[in-house]
């Protein structure tokens, strides 16, 4: 039996951790500890396997170029196998902006085809327009969450994403370019599987999506007790205004 509580795996927390994707870490660690259940994280990095039963929520942070092309072969080489397998037994895999890309098909960078993990039905191609930057807003329709609940975050790829037929958005844009500028989708999202281009830190300014992976990570039809979120919802606030909301 394992162990309860939320245990996190940080896959390439020293390479995928563009514009401090690791305060994510730090709002689910504290979110649960906050409420007494017990939450890990434990890095996992270059060369390390990874073990489908110890973690019910693994989290791929973003990545410039470079840094992508060097994880993506060991994603694929050393952990795909465990990921699928984490997957399939309901775990959490959250991946945001290039850990959404390696959570995809492939990402084409000019002639070269760097292959995903395969978990979303989504391929992205580099292009050679300008980068998609700024603060984004989406309205995302969550199994057990409000169907009005709104993501805000900020956005900087060069990358754009096609989802294949039969592919679900994490959301709908409200403001900003999302999955390629086009099509008004953002993110993806299959079963527990979820990837975003959404930095932020996300989590810091969206605590009621962190209570859901939280929730679905640990699989208990736990409630989750409420918290004192005046400061979270502040940050909301000003994310969504940010975006071009108002009166969120
Ligand atoms: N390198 C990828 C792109 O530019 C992802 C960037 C990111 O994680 N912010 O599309």
């Amino acid at each position: 039996m394992a162990e309860r509580g939320l245990r996190i795996a940080a896959l390439y927390p020293e390479q995928m951790n563009i514009y401090a994707d690791r305060g994510n870490l730090a709002v689910l660690e504290r979110r649960c500890r906050w409420r007494s259940i017990a939450a890990e994280v434990t890095a996992v990095g270059l060369g390390e396997k990874l073990d489908p039963e110890r973690f019910n929520l693994i989290y791929l942070g973003g990545g410039q170029d470079d840094d992508q092309r060097r994880c993506a072969a060991d994603l694929v080489e050393t952990k795909r196998e465990g990921l699928i397998s984490a997957a399939a037994i309901g775990a959490v895999v959250f991946g945001v902006c290039g850990g959404y890309q390696l959570l995809g098909r492939w990402y084409e960078l000019g002639d070269q085809r760097i292959d995903g993990v395969g978990l979303l039905d989504v391929e992205t191609v580099r292009s050679d327009g300008p980068r998609l930057i700024g603060n984004v807003a989406i309205e995302c329709h969550l199994p057990g969450a409000d169907p009005s609940a709104v993501l805000a975050g900020f956005e900087n790829h060069g990358g754009r994403t096609r989802l294949l037929a039969g592919a679900t958005p994490l959301g709908r844009v409200l403001s900003g370019h999302g999955n390629d500028g086009v099509s008004g989708d953002e993110g993806c999202r299959r079963g527990n599987v979820i990837g975003t281009y959404l930095h932020g830190p996300l989590l810091p300014a969206n605590s009621w999506f962190a209570d859901w992976l939280i929730a679905t990570a640990l699989e208990d039809d736990l409630v989750l007790a409420e918290l004192d979120d005046q400061l979270e919802l502040g940050g909301h606030r000003a994310a969504c205004r940010a975006a071009g909301l108002s009166g969120r």
